[in-house]
Order: C-alpha cells, then structure tokens, then sequence
C-alpha cells in the first residue's frame, strides 16, 4: 500500500512516503534551531512551528515521491507518546487529509514508529523477531521486547528520570557547550579542534541503577539525574580549587557512563530473553561511541546488532508510514475517528482506536 505518514510528536515535522517496505521519501523540518537557546525544546514554540512546516513539507514529500495525494491508499499519524499540543497539529491535519481524501486513517505509537523505522532499511537483510529494541532519544530511554511489531511489544524498562538524550543536552550546558549536546560532548569528547581526545576512563561517573540492589527491581530501568548531579559536583570541585576542568577528559568520561550502561542493559536483556537481536533506534544513537561499544560488546556475546540509517532513527515521517503500512498488511482495520493526542500513550498501544476493536 501506498502510505502517507505525519509525524510531530517532538521538534521533527515529519511527512513520509512508503510503498510497502519501499521508502519513496521522507520530509523532516527541526525547529531545533528554535529551541537552542532555551536549552531545550519548548513544547509551544515546537507546536506552532509544525503549523507552519507541515504544509510545505507535505507539498515536498509528494513531490520526491513523485505521487498526487490521490494516489494514496491510507494516511498515517503520531497520535502519542510525545508534547501534547505537538501531536495535535499532526492529529488534526491527519484527520483533515483523511476525511477530505475518504482514505483510511491509522494512528499509531511513536515508539513502535523507531522501530519500523528498520524495515526501510534497504541494505539490510529483513528483520527478525523476537528482538530486544533500545530507543535512546531526546525524550526516551526506553528498553523493549518485540515479538510481532503489529502485535505485542513489551515494554522492559526505561528511564526513571532524564531521557539519554537529556542528559548529554543537560552535561553540554553545564560544559558551556551549545544545544543539542549530543554533538558536542562527541566532539568535545574527540578534543575538540586539533586538541588531545579524552580518556573514557580518567573519570569513574555513577552508572545509574547498576548496584546489585537496583539491579533486583529495575534491572532494565535507567536513571541518569545521579550522574548528571556527580559531573556538575566533579566540576564545581575543580573549579573551585582554582584547577582547569579537563573538558576532553569530563564528556569521554561521561558519554563513557552514559554508554556503558545503556549497552550493559540492553544486552542483559537479550541475555535474559535468550534473544540475540538488539535493534538500535532513535536520535542518541548518532553517538560513535555508543554504535562502537554497541557492536563490540553485542559481537562478543553472539548478538547481531541493526542500526538503521540515522535519518530513520532522528524523528520522522516514513516510520510512522512504513509502521501503518505493515498493520495493513496483517489485516489491520483503520482507525476511528474517536482519537486524540495522547501524550503518554502505552507502548502495547501499537495502533489507537482500530475500528475492529
Ligand atoms: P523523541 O524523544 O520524541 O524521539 P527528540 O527530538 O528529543 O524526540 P531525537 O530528535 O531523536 O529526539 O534526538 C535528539 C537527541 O539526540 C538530543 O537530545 C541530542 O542531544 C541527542 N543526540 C544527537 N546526536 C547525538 C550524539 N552524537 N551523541 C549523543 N546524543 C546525541
Ligand atoms: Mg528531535
Ligand atoms: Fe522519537
């Protein structure tokens, strides 16, 4: 099926065009830009600059995917989890394009969405279930267990407090460095312009929720407030001593902790669940040095790790498509009318509001 998919549960404006498994194009405007001096996305800012991109990128999105609207055999959306009032402005123009279209209209689970994202992969062989998934991003750290994409995803763990994503936007700012940090630390990180890269180990930081004591309730949950605490005292301290902080030195270390425990957890889950996939996704992972210890680890335990492109795993439209496309395929219904944005929509809700229900 051809399949149209809207996406703006966060600062991606995203609209996607998938023929099946085939990605014909996917739009993505970032009000990023917009946020960086707040330090953060700001959920108003975000909502009123989906407003203004969706046209234009939708109107582009048809365009390299050389298809009329027409054409399409369904519309597709984000109707959670993520900014309430950024979901709405792609809620509401799915429900307009669908209603005026009398196409079928599928509103589906962004995070169910990252994974998806996968299946546009053309390079890579066909994914397989089960597979354990972490999905590190600006707002999720989150553990899952995969069995059926359409059908039952099971949610194992996540963060308790900041996301991944966070945490390296929060350490930047304390650094001094710009937002997003994710960037940033990796550069800073690599010695920054011609400087000497810094030792991942100079500074032992907390590994959040990794004691023996944690492990027992939250051995796949993630916490990052702790070392986000001990890098900001280690700095004070410095300071403080009248010593220069060795910024190199601090975002290795850090991005080190960072790294350390959201690989450790995730292959302790497919150890747990004797499943030797682990399927990467969602903005943190453009991180090297998480791919790097990712595939090295995952290699010595005899698990096969997917990354897919990094412009699937960022916030976009053709996930959101190929997702709703694959619930066609298994004989999904469509959605209801009767749904709104949902910010904090449960992950077994792959698809909201089926009309067969
Ligand atoms: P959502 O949480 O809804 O998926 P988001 O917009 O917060 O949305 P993404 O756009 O997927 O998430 O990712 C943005 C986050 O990824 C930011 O927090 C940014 O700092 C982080 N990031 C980007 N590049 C890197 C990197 N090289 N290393 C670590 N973090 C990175
Ligand atoms: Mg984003
Ligand atoms: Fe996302």
């Amino acid at each position: 099926p051809l399949v149209l998919g809207i996406e703006t549960s966060c600062d991606e404006t995203g609209i996607g065009i998938v023929r099946g498994r085939t990605l014909l194009s996917n739009t993505i405007a970032s009000s990023m830009d917009e946020h960086a001096r707040y330090g953060g996305v700001v959920p108003e800012v975000a909502a009123r600059a989906h407003l203004e991109a969706l046209e234009p990128a939708l109107r582009q999105a048809l365009a390299e995917a050389d298809v009329s609207l027409a054409d399409l055999d369904a519309v597709a959306v984000t109707s959670g989890p993520g900014l309430a009032g950024a979901l709405m402005v792609g809620v509401g123009a799915a429900k307009a394009l669908a209603v005026s279209l009398d196409k079928p209209l599928y509103a589906v689970n962004h995070l169910v969405g990252h994974i998806a994202a996968d299946i546009l992969d053309a390079d890579a062989e066909p994914l397989e279930f089960p597979t354990v998934a972490l999905l590190v991003s600006g707002g999720h750290t989150s553990l899952l267990l995969v069995r059926d994409l359409t059908g039952d995803v099971e949610l194992l763990g996540e963060t308790m407090d900041d996301a991944a994503g966070e945490a390296f936007d929060k350490i930047a700012r304390i650094l001094g460095l710009p937002y997003p940090g994710g960037p940033e630390i990796d550069r800073a990180a690599a010695g920054g312009d011609g400087g000497v890269p810094g030792d991942p180990d100079a500074i032992r930081f907390p590994r959040g929720l990794s004691r023996a004591s944690d492990l027992a309730a939250h051995r796949y949950d993630f916490s990052f407030s702790g070392l986000k605490t001990a890098v900001a005292r280690w700095i004070e301290q410095r300071e403080a001593a009248g010593e220069e902080v060795p910024i190199a030195d601090v975002a290795a270390s850090f991005r080190e902790a960072v790294v350390d425990v959201l690989v450790t957890k995730a292959l302790a889950a497919c150890k747990d669940y004797d499943v030797p996939r682990l399927l990467l996704g969602g903005g943190v992972i453009a991180n090297r040095r998480l791919r790097e210890v990712a595939l090295a680890r995952a290699a010595d335990a005899g698990v096969t790790v997917r990354i897919p492109p990094l412009s699937l795993c960022t916030d976009n439209g053709a996930m959101i498509a190929a997702l709703a496309a694959e619930l066609i395929a298994s004989g999904r219904a469509p959605s209801t009318m009767e749904f709104g944005a949902d910010s904090t929509l449960p992950i077994t809700e792959i698809q909201v509001a089926p009309s067969d229900a």
